[in-house]
């Protein structure tokens, strides 16, 4: 078999309300660059890919110079082609590399009939878990609908994603308001979620003090693990060294280097293996491994996703014996998909790992005309802004938190 052509289409599906973060926000849409990868045989692999709010076209055009001709079996030899460790010194592509693994992937699933799952070691459980994700949120630009704010909104949130889909994990993005505010918060869901288990994830953005002290806050209560307090090896182990908790990252080790200091000089205790940010799903199996071997805890992380990703997301779960927590996923943070028969579905907090050959989904060519014509119509946006504090720039460690009590909505186009 060999790839012929290489097609990347731009969408921008929409938010049920605009999610912030750390470092700015998703202005109430997400925008994804899809990916067909096209065989001499016919059969067409797909691929995702974010990019912070911009398309990731010209990209993976560019691309096609490179992979028309080759063997979509041939995965490690295409790591070097495209993604060359010192080449990419000049052109970092591990996230246009980690697209087409998928496409090729599910290209491979479907030549053989088996799902990817079956292709990567074969699968240890049916169902993955995940955990609710909670965000603050702005009001939806339209209806005013959605905002999370006060922890009145944020308890209420977390009280219907778990009614609606069955989480009994709930990780909390904070890194927004001030840590007292976002302690409180935290403190508040887990007195009213009894049983349940909790997660805090502030970007990084927190000083290694502020993190120590946070810590020390939440030790007597059920959390899974405190995500990336601080930005950094060395302030993470500081961290590590005075706090009862575990730590977890999907900034400071998304990579085997990384991994290996880890190794050497412990930072965290769990590591959150993102398809796109490792490269593809098999780097990710290989990592899952070495944390296997050295007793690292794993889970599966987020970078906003729509079908084609959560699927990867789904074929990890279901192959790695070491998943120690529940995964995350911004997916029902999303209106639509862009996938045939609609949105994947949560029964009692798990997603069932897809069983059709490759990745196991397929284009709802409508929707992806409709969503094209948006990204065509509202462009990109800046992930890393605010639409309420244009030119806010937050510093690690930051101090420059947005105010719990703004309850002003941004004007964003939709
Ligand atoms: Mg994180």
């Amino acid at each position: 078999m060999k790839i012929v052509d290489i097609k990347p289409t731009t969408v921008t599906v929409p938010l049920e309300a605009p999610l912030r973060h750390a470092n700015g926000c998703h202005w109430g849409r997400l925008v994804r660059t899809i990916v067909e990868v096209e065989t001499d045989e016919g059969l067409i692999g797909l691929g995702e890919m974010g990019g912070g709010g911009e398309s990731a076209e010209a990209a993976f055009r560019a691309m096609k110079s490179y992979l028309v001709g080759h063997d979509p079996a041939r995965l490690e030899e295409m790591r070097f082609l495209i993604a060359n460790p010192t080449a990419s010194l000049y052109n970092n592509r591990t996230q246009i590399l980690a697209a087409i693994e998928f496409a090729c992937l599910d290209l491979l699933g479907q030549k053989w009939g088996l799902p990817v799952s079956e292709i990567l070691g074969g699968r240890l459980r049916d169902r993955v878990p995940f955990a609710s994700y909670l965000f603050f949120r702005y009001p939806n630009s339209q209806d005013r609908s959605g905002e999370v704010r006060t922890v009145e909104q944020l308890v209420a949130q977390a009280r219907e994603l778990k009614e609606r889909h069955g989480f009994t994990s709930h990780k909390l993005k904070g890194g927004v308001f001030p840590p007292k505010y976002e302690l409180e918060c935290y403190r508040a869901l887990a007195s009213e979620l009894e049983g349940d288990r909790f997660r805090f994830d502030p970007n990084g953005v927190w000083s290694t003090e502020t993190a120590i002290w946070f810590g020390q806050q939440i030790e007597e209560l059920r959390n899974d693990y405190l995500e990336d307090p601080v930005f950094g090896m060395n302030g993470m182990r500081r961290v590590r060294e005075k706090v009862r908790l575990a730590l977890a990252t999907n900034t400071v080790v998304v990579n085997f280097e990384q991994l290996a200091a880890n190794v050497l000089n412990t930072a965290v205790d769990v590591i959150l293996l993102d398809t796109t940010f490792w490269g593809g799903i098999r780097p990710c199996v290989k990592a899952a491994g070495v944390c296997e071997t050295f007793q690292l805890g794993v889970a599966v992380h987020s970078s906003g996703e729509l079908g084609i990703q959560l699927a990867t997301m789904l074929h990890l779960g279901a192959v790695i014996p070491n998943l120690s927590f529940a995964a995350d996923a911004h997916y029902h943070h999303l209106v639509a998909d862009i996938i045939e028969s609609g949105k994947f579905k949560y029964e009692n907090g798990q997603i069932a790992v897809p069983t059709e050959p490759g990745l196991g989904v397929r284009l709802d060519r409508d929707k992806v005309l409709e969503y094209a014509e948006a990204y065509r119509r509202l462009g990109s946006y800046p992930y890393d802004q605010d639409p309420l504090r244009p030119g806010w720039t937050p510093l690690i460690p930051n101090d420059r938190w947005a105010d719990p009590l703004d309850a002003r909505a941004p004007d964003i186009p939709v």
